[in-house]
């Protein structure tokens, strides 16, 4: 009898273990806020969800997710935009986005830019030009106003890439 309680612990104490190393590993993966293309931080207001291979993978931003469709070969298709002003979910199909503008939420590089423009125009970044996407038109209109770049439904910018 002394033994089954002290084995019925044991199971106890262990289940216990495992069920806090699941716990911590879908917390670690589900928090891991990473681009699965690029590796760089996921800006909350350029998430991008897209499916590859039939599995939703989270991007940096639209632009990314488009090359790896580039340099794959394989098609994906996203799913999932972010709105960049108000960091809601956008359904592609009735998305507008701005290409090309001056921000760029995956650029970590700026510096380098500016100091010498010319090998940084050399350098291909998967992230640009930028592609930063908005709920409604007008609003990626005024934003286009103050910050340059081209305006066009998301799913435009989209077939370009395929090309
Ligand atoms: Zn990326």
């Amino acid at each position: 009898m002394q033994r089954r309680v002290w084995f019925a612990g044991l199971v106890c104490i262990l289940a216990a273990l495992a069920l806090g190393y699941a716990g911590w590993r879908s917390f670690t993966h589900t928090d891991a806020d990473q681009c699965y293309a690029c590796k760089r931080p996921i800006h909350a207001h350029s998430r991008t969800v897209a499916l590859v291979d039939g599995r939703p993978r989270l991007f940096c931003c639209p632009a990314c997710a488009l090359s790896q469709h580039e340099q794959k070969g394989t098609p994906i298709s996203i799913t999932r935009l972010t709105s960049f002003l108000t960091g809601k979910p956008l359904s592609p199909d009735d998305a507008y986005v701005v290409r090309a503008s001056d921000v760029n939420m995956c650029e970590r590089t700026k510096e380098l830019v500016d100091a010498d423009k010319r090998a940084a125009d050399l350098r291909y970044d998967r992230c640009a030009p930028s592609l930063i996407a908005f709920a409604a038109r007008s609003d990626a209109v005024q934003f286009a106003r103050e910050h340059g770049g081209e305006v066009m439904p998301f799913s435009q910018a989209a077939a370009a890439f395929s090309k």
